[in-house]
């Protein structure tokens, strides 16, 4: 049996990513996926700040030619009057302000080809069913189970758990915690033959409608296609069950379905949306979450992406932590492996304290979205609209929504805290922002910018596979 540098577990963005980086260092790598691809995958839009990752793995120009371009997050209240649209090019210059809603099955399969092409060991349909760490021999021996149900075993020199919400080791090690509060469910669905693409969706924006009450949720909408989108609703998941009981007693057959047309249908904005529209498959429920891994990393093992830790999805930010995290993780291994001298843990405790400053951020960003008096991203566009306009208080919003909290994050935890104090909170109000600039519902793009929103030929996902696949 060949003994790998490394062995990952899960080929989704964060273990693809990893084992890309570190195959164009030159390390050998196996991927263990249990699914075979594609596969359907919920959360598909994504950050500007992604676009150094993509363009570093060598995906962008496949992106650009795949996948609808995002210029903006646009939240909004449930009846639409009020909203924000939080345009990217108001602060980055380059073309990156135009980030991607991804169709999923095409993205992750996309970015797991590009790992094999790096020269990466893949095996789908491939369980990791148990880990064995060897202190004496200094390597990790990886059990799972093959596409026919055969026992293999690995070897490998350092293990990294990517195996997103099953969370491998740390559900077996009994690291993970919830996060008390933040207990949601989605329930989702894509949408094909959209004739309202309205509200800046066709434009290639995200829309995010605000629930507040005892829903604790929200509602999103992303353009995938021309006239295809995504659209799913997040809710408190003790809301869920109570709705889920009264859906029974009153005779639904398909309580999922009618609680997710429910919701959708209290938004008059969203019901125009999808009037007339045709689901694509039936809807998918997600819960189980947020939680946290108290454990990230350890003698020859590290977790990243949703395997490490997973955070309420409403500001796009998942995929971004997951990659972004994966390439510093897979730099400080690159860092480790080259000196031989795998027990020196430094280059990983750098990483870390990056990854668990961008997390601990994000999870900050969450703990005020859902606290919205101290601040509405749907209404601070017209609430501050009588102030005068400062662009550098609101640039920090964009910033922060574009993805800036890696290298950055103690700049914007300071940021926060001044959000947070009343009386400095009432002082920023004062500085932010005027109604014109960003109660709209376009980014105003360049004839150039708007012609590349959509691919030129709007791909199905049959044609969009095969040309990931070919
Ligand atoms: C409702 C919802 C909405 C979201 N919206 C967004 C969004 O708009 N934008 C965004 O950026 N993020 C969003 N996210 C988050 C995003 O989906 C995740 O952060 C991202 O998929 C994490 O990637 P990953 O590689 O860590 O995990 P995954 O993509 O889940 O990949 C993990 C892989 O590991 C495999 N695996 C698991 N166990 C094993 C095993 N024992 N052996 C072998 N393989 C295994 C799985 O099959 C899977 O392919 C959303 C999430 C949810 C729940």
């Amino acid at each position: 049996m060949n003994m790998q540098d490394v062995i990952i577990i899960g080929g989704g963005p964060a273990g693809s990513t990893a084992a890309s980086f570190l195959a164009k260092h030159g390390h050998s790598v196996t991927i263990l996926e249990k699914e075979r691809f594609p596969r359907e995958h919920v959360g598909e839009s994504l950050l500007p700040f992604c676009y150094k990752t993509f363009d570093a793995l060598g995906v962008l120009d496949e992106m650009k030619r795949l996948f609808v371009r995002k210029p903006t997050v646009r939240f909004a209240t449930i009846d639409g009057k009020q909203s924000t649209n939080w345009c990217f090019n108001a602060v980055i210059p380059d073309e990156s302000f135009l980030s991607f809603q991804v169709d999923r099955k095409v993205f992750d399969t996309m970015l797991l080809d590009n790992s094999r092409k790096l020269g990466v060991d893949v095996h789908e349909q491939t369980k990791v069913t148990d880990v064995k760490f060897d202190t004496e021999q200094d390597k990790v021996v990886v059990s799972a189970t093959g596409p026919n149900g055969e026992k293999q075993t690995y070897e490998g020199r350092f293990l990294i758990d990517a195996s997103g919400r099953s969370t491998f080791l740390a559900s077996k090690n009994n690291w993970r915690t919830s996060n008390v509060g933040f207990e949601r469910t989605a329930v989702w669905t894509h949408f094909i033959d959209v004739k309202n693409m309205i509200g800046g969706l066709e434009e290639g924006s995200s829309l995010i409608v605000y629930l507040g009450g005892n829903k604790r949720g929200w509602i999103w909408v992303f353009p995938l296609e021309r006239d295809r989108i995504t659209a799913g609703v997040v809710v408190d998941s003790f809301y869920l069950r109570d709705k889920k009981r009264e859906l029974q007693e009153a005779g639904s057959e398909n309580w999922q379905r009618d609680f997710f047309f429910n919701e959708l249908n209290e938004s008059p904005f969203v019901r125009e949306i999808i009037d007339g529209a045709e689901m694509m498959m039936d809807v998918i429920v997600e819960g189980d979450y947020s939680y946290n891994s108290n454990v990230k990393h350890g003698p020859r093992y590290a977790l990243i992406g949703d395997a490490s830790r997973f955070i309420d999805p409403i500001f796009s930010s998942g995929i971004f932590l997951s990659t972004k995290s994966a390439w510093l993780v897979a730099d400080a291994l690159h860092e480790m492996l080259s000196s031989g001298d795998l027990n020196n843990n430094q280059p990983l405790l750098k990483a870390y304290e990056y990854i668990n400053g961008a997390y601990n951020f994000v999870y900050r960003l969450i703990t005020l979205f859902y606290n919205p008096h101290t601040i509405s991203f749907a209404e601070a566009a017209t609430f501050f609209n009588e102030y005068s306009d400062h662009q550098h208080a609101m640039a920090a919003g964009h910033f922060i929504l574009s993805g800036d909290f890696f290298e950055n994050h103690k700049k914007y935890h300071e940021f926060l805290d001044v959000l947070e104090a009343p009386r400095n909170f009432q002082r920023y109000k004062n500085v932010v922002m005027d109604r014109k600039k960003s109660n709209i519902e376009s980014c105003n793009l360049k004839p150039e910018e708007r012609s590349i929103i959509f691919p030129k030929k709007s791909l199905r996902m049959a044609e969009q596979l095969q040309k990931v696949t070919s």
